[in-house]
C-alpha cells in the first residue's frame, strides 16, 4: 500500500514520503502528516528476537512507501552501525521499578542521533528518487542537540550543505563547544542573540519566504529541514517505540499485549509525537506522559485546553526543552481535530497572531491518553540526586525532568503499569547541572571539563568520546548575529546574487 502526505494547514497538498522528507515544510506554512495511520499487525513475540535495524525497516517501511526495499535497507544499515557505542542501538535499562530507554549511544551522545543519523541518507535517497539536481541546503535551528546531531549527519555529504543557528546565551558549554568545532566544507554554525524560539521562527519564515525560494531556484539550490518539523525525523523515532516494547516482551518484564506508560521529556513536541504514532500504529500504550520543564506551556494546555505562548521564556539546566513554541504539536492538534485542516490552520493563524489559541472540547477528548505537567529546577534536580542515591544510575538534566514528572504522575493517580522513562542524553553533556544536583554546590568559575572529570568519579561512568575528544578540539566557527540578521546571514554564506 502507499501512502502519502498531506499538509495540516491544507490537505489538498499532497506528496510522496520522499517529496515531503525533500521539501522538510509544506509550500503553505504547515507540517506533512501521514493521509492515514498504517496498522502494523506487530507479532511482538517475533519482533523480540529482532535486531534495532530489523525492527527498523519493519516499521519505516510502512510509512517510506516509495522507497524501496533495498533503498530503505542501505539507509538504515549505514545509519545504525558503529558510530552508536551500543550494540543494541536504543538499550533499555531497569532501574529500581523503571525502565530508562537510552537513547544517548549515538555519536552526540542525545536522542537526536536516533533520526539525524539516517536522515542525511533519507535525504539524499530521496533527492535521487526525485531527480533533484539542486543542491540541498539544511537550514537548522537548535535548542542545541539537533544542530550538532545534523552537522554530524550531513558533514561532507554531497549535494548538501547546512546552516545551523543556535541561541548564543541558551545552550551549555559542551554543546557549544560540539557545534563549534564541527568540521566539514559544508557546515555553518552561527549564534543569534535570541533565543531558540527566535531561531525556528526565523528559520520557518525564510522556508515560507516564496522571493528568497525563487533567489535559491535561480542560484540551483533549495532550502529543506533537520528539525523535526520534516517527517524523516519524526519516522525514523517511531521505531525505537517499537522497540522499547518489543525488549520488554524478550526479558520477560511484560507479556504481549500488557500495556506500557511512556514518560517523554518534551520540548517541541516531537519525541512524544513518535510514541502517540507508535500507540496508533499497535503499541500498547496506556498513558503518553509528557514532561515539562519550567517553560510549562504544553503542561497547562493539556490541562485547560488553552495554549498560552505569552510568558516569560525561562533558561534551564535542561535547555533542550526550553521552548514557548512546540511546532510539532500542530500535527496532535491536525489528528484529534479528525484531519481537520481548516481548523488546525486558524489555531495556527491564532498562535500566530495573538499567542494563544483555545482547542473544541471535541478535540480535548482526542488527547485523553496524554498527561502533561512539569517539573520545576529543584524538583528535576532532586530528582537526579534521589535516583543516584538508591539506584546508582546518574540521569542527564532532561531525563530527569522525564522521572521527576512521572513520579508526581504516579503519586497524583496510583498508576502501576510498567513505565519507561525515555531518556534523551548522557549527563556528560550537561556536567554543571548533573554535578550540581549530586553535591549542592559548583564554582562559577569550574569549567566545564573539570566538572565532566568529577562526574566521572562521581558516577563511575565511562567519559565518552564525543566529550574527551571536545578538550582539544579546534574551534572553527565564530559567527553570532542578531536573530533578524538571520537571512542576510544565509545569503551571504550561500553567496546568493
Ligand atoms: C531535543 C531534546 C529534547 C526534546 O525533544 P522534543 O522532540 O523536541 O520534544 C529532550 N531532551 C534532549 C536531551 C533533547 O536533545
Amino acid at each position: 500500500m502507499s501512502l502519502n502526505y498531506q499538509s495540516t494547514r491544507d490537505k489538498k497538498n499532497q506528496v510522496t514520503a520522499s517529496q515531503a522528507i525533500l521539501q522538510g515544510l509544506a509550500i503553505d506554512g504547515g507540517l506533512y502528516v501521514p493521509t492515514e495511520l498504517p496498522i502494523l499487525n506487530l507479532d511482538f513475540k517475533k519482533l523480540a528476537k529482532m535486531s534495532y535495524q530489523d525492527v527498523a525497516y519493519l516499521v519505516m517501511k510502512e510509512f517510506l512507501t516509495d522507497f524501496t526495499e533495498s533503498e530503505l535497507t542501505h539507509c538504515i544499515k549505514s545509519a545504525y552501525d558503529h558510530k552508536f557505542a551500543d550494540e543494541k542501538i536504543a538499550p533499555l535499562r531497569k532501574v529500581g521499578k523503571d525502565y530508562y530507554l537510552e537513547l544517548f549511544h549515538g555519536s552526540t551522545i542525545a536522542f537526536k542521533d536516533m533520526a539525524l543519523s539516517i536522515l542525511p541518507y533519507l535525504m539524499t535517497t530521496a533527492a535521487k528518487k526525485n531527480q533533484v539536481d539542486q543542491e540541498i541546503v539544511i537550514l537548522t535551528a537548535t535548542s542545541g542537540d539537533t544542530g550538532k546531531a545534523a552537522m554530524a549527519g550531513f558533514a561532507d555529504v554531497p549535494g548538501t550543505k547546512i546552516i545551523v543557528f543556535y541561541p548564543k546565551n541558551g545552550v551549555s558549554p559542551i554543546q557549544e563547544k560540539q557545534m563549534v568545532t564541527q568540521a566539514g566544507k559544508n557546515t555553518w554554525v552561527v549564534g543569534i542573540t535570541g533565543n531558540f524560539d527566535d531561531a525556528q521562527t526565523n528559520v520557518k519564515e525564510m522556508f515560507n519566504n516564496q522571493e528568497l525560494k525563487k533567489v535559491m531556484a535561480n542560484n540551483g539550490k533549495q532550502f529543506s529541514s533537520a528539525n523535526s518539523i520534516n517527517i524523516g525525523r519524526l519516522v525514523p523515532q517511531i521505531v525505537y517505540y517499537v522497540y522499547a516494547y518489543a525488549q520488554l516482551v524478550a526479558s520477560g518484564e511484560i507479556t504481549v499485549g500488557d500495556e506500557i506508560n511512556v514518560s517523554v521529556p518534551t520540548g517541541n513536541f516531537g519525541n512524544i509525537l513518535a510514541a502517540y504514532y507508535a500507540q496508533q500504529i499497535g503499541v500498547p500504550i496506556n498513558k503518553l506522559v509528557c514532561a515539562s520543564n519550567e517553560n510549562n506551556v504544553l503542561a497547562d494546555f493539556l490541562r485547560s485546553g488553552t495554549y498560552n505562548r505569552n510568558r516569560e521564556f525561562m533558561v534551564t539546566s535542561s535547555p533542550s526543552m526550553d521552548i514557548l513554541v512546540s511546532s510539532n504539536l500542530e500535527r496532535l492538534l491536525f489528528h484529534v481535530a479528525n484531519n481537520d485542516d481548516k481548523q488546525t490552520k486558524a489555531l495556527m493563524d491564532s498562535l500566530l497572531a495573538v499567542g494563544k489559541y483555545s482547542i473544541t472540547q471535541e478535540m480535548s477528548e482526542g488527547l485523553t491518553d496524554f498527561y502533561g505537567d512539569f517539573a520545576t529546577e529543584e524538583e528535576a534536580a532532586a530528582e537526579l540526586k534521589q535516583v543516584f542515591k538508591q539506584e546508582e544510575y546518574t540521569l542527564d538534566p532532561h531525563t530527569a525532568v522525564a522521572a521527576a514528572v512521572y513520579d508526581q504522575y504516579r503519586e497524583a493517580t496510583g498508576d502501576k503499569h510498567p513505565t519507561v522513562i525515555v531518556s534523551t542524553a548522557s549527563p556528560y553533556k550537561f556536567p554543571r547541572a548533573v554535578v550540581r544536583a549530586l553535591t549542592g554546590e559548583v564554582a562559577e568559575s569550574t569549567d566545564d571539563f573539570e566538572l565532566v572529570t568529577q562526574l566521572a568519579a562521581i558516577s563511575e561512568l565511562e567519559i565518552p568520546s564525543a566529550v574527551s575528544e571536545l578538550v582539544t578540539a579546534k574551534v572553527r566557527h565564530d559567527i553570532v548575529v542578531e536573530s533578524t540578521y538571520m537571512q542576510e546571514t544565509v545569503e551571504s554564506i550561500l553567496k546568493l546574487s
